[in-house]
């Protein structure tokens, strides 16, 4: 955040545009209660700078006195605020009208305009935050599960902190144990990692693997997963879609090749976010707009995180339907048979005979869209195979992002290292207890690089 200014006072509009019930102007810094002390006409005549108390009604006026809007008024005293700062926010009607006026006069008395993010990283300068809460908040802000926002919250009230803090230290008296030992000549060396300490390493060095470990899942509560849907013409590919989105966007028709938009819904996977893609049917397109549609269809299976490649139970399995399956298991991405219309079938086993194909399926599954039957278990079988061994416990710390889960893998590494070599002189050990120190420090925040930290910050919302 270039010419970031610690002592001036910013201020944004913290609600989301468009209309609501109320809207927040936020702001914060050392003249925030001055400034809001001009703008605030209290209805009982309080002076916000001298009374004690911390929410005040009233009216806010202009430059001229002319009110703009009735308002509730918070006032937090720095350290006791979001951004340790002083803050005050003003509870205003939702309109952006209002909101916009009142910026404005806030802006006219020498506030800034806050910088996206500034507020939390303010809060992460000032010590109140360390990056991994500061991100979980925005994690908190973008959560779209309910899986998600536990996550995001466990991070947010600072379990991640804690298990980061506790490896720092641990780190941080062995390197002071070792560094002691530095300047002793060679021949009176004391043992340097002994047993208790080689145990904590030990211990340290299985929490940063286990952290490493939860990173898949906290990216893919975080991020989700797209699931693209494919088959030939008329398998159920749409009445798939519908039936896991238990409502009637896409198009369903007896007609084949009718789905020719690339259509997406996100739905909930046990907690993930998953976008659904319903493609059109992929095969030899006959027809222009058709064309398109296939094309949709293989870039959405080429991005997919996983592709349910639907067949119809009922029919044999074809040639089509072997070649599109060829194809699709050259994809590096997983591959789920789904077998649809079971409804139709009254011996399931008979139809494994004409399934011969050389494809690996993640998984095969027998579903009808129509009755509902299989979509417990194909949602459940989806869920474990995006997770696979990361499934966690709620209140567990857990890595969210790519750059955490890089810096705890240098971490760890750094520390295999020294488990490998303990035997070395102290200066090596040293070496390797910095570099772990430091890569933990990149994701608390410590020894993260400026620039670094001015793009994590950019990353979120205006008056956040
Ligand atoms: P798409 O071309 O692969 O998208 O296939 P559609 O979803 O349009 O379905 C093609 C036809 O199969 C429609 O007439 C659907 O009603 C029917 N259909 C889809 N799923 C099932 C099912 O599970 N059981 C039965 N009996 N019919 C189904």
């Amino acid at each position: 955040m270039i010419g970031w200014i610690k002592e001036d006072t910013i201020v944004a509009i913290s609600t989301p545009p468009g209309e609501g019930g109320v809207g927040i102007v936020r702001l914060s810094g050392p003249c925030a209660i001055p400034i809001a002390a001009q703008l605030f006409l209290s209805s009982r005549g309080k002076d916000i700078q001298k009374s004690r108390q911390r929410v005040f009604h009233g009216h806010i006026q202009d430059r001229n006195g002319t009110v703009l809007d009735e308002v509730l008024l918070h006032v937090m005293r720095a350290p006791h605020s979001y951004t340790a700062e002083d803050v005050v926010e003003i509870n205003a009607h939702g309109g952006m009208t209002p909101l916009r006026a009142i910026l404005e006069e806030a802006l006219a008395l020498s506030a800034r305009l806050a910088q996206p993010g500034e507020f939390t990283q303010r809060a992460f300068v000032n010590g109140r935050l360390d990056l991994s809460r500061a991100e979980a908040v925005i994690d908190l802000v973008q959560a779209q599960t309910r899986a998600a926002l536990n996550a995001a919250n466990t991070a947010a009230g600072g379990a991640l902190t804690r298990a980061l803090y506790g490896l720092r230290d641990m780190l941080a008296d062995a390197l002071a144990h070792i560094e002691a030992a530095v300047d002793f000549p060679e021949e009176d060396l004391p043992e340097l990692v002994n047993a208790a300490l080689l145990e904590r390493l030990r211990n340290a060095h299985k929490q940063m693997l286990e952290l490493v470990q939860t990173a898949d899942a906290g990216i893919l509560y975080r991020k989700g997963v797209s699931l693209a849907i494919v088959g030939k013409p008329n398998v159920g590919k749409s009445s798939l879609f519908n039936a896991l989105l238990r409502n009637a966007r896409a198009i369903v028709s007896a007609q084949p090749g009718t789905t020719r938009d690339r259509l997406e819904e996100t739905i909930t996977l046990e907690g993930i976010p998953a976008r659904l893609v319903d493609t059109a049917g992929m095969r030899s397109a006959t027809d222009e707009v058709e064309a398109i549609g296939v094309e949709h269809a293989r870039n959405a299976a080429q991005q997919a995180g996983l592709i349910l490649f639907v067949v119809d139970a009922s029919a044999p399995f074809t040639s089509e339907d072997r070649t599109l399956a060829e194809e699709l298991g050259r994809l590096e991405t997983p591959v789920v048979s789904v077998r649809n219309k079971i409804d139709l079938v009254d011996d399931i086993d008979r139809m494994d005979a004409g399934e011969f194909c050389a494809v690996k399926f993640a998984a095969v599954c027998d579903v009808s869209a129509m009755t509902g039957a299989g979509l417990h278990e194909l949602e459940h079988i989806l869920a474990a195979l995006l997770l696979g061994d990361a499934a966690r416990s709620a209140d567990a710390p857990m890595l969210f992002r790519t750059h955490q889960k890089d810096s705890m893998r240098r971490a760890a590494i750094s520390i295999e290292h020294l488990l490998e070599n303990v035997e070395a002189s102290p200066e090596f050990l040293a070496l390797d207890l910095r570099e772990a120190l430091h890569a933990i420090g990149e994701i608390t925040g410590e020894t993260t690089p400026e620039d670094i930290l001015d793009r994590i910050f950019a990353s979120f919302c205006i008056g956040k």
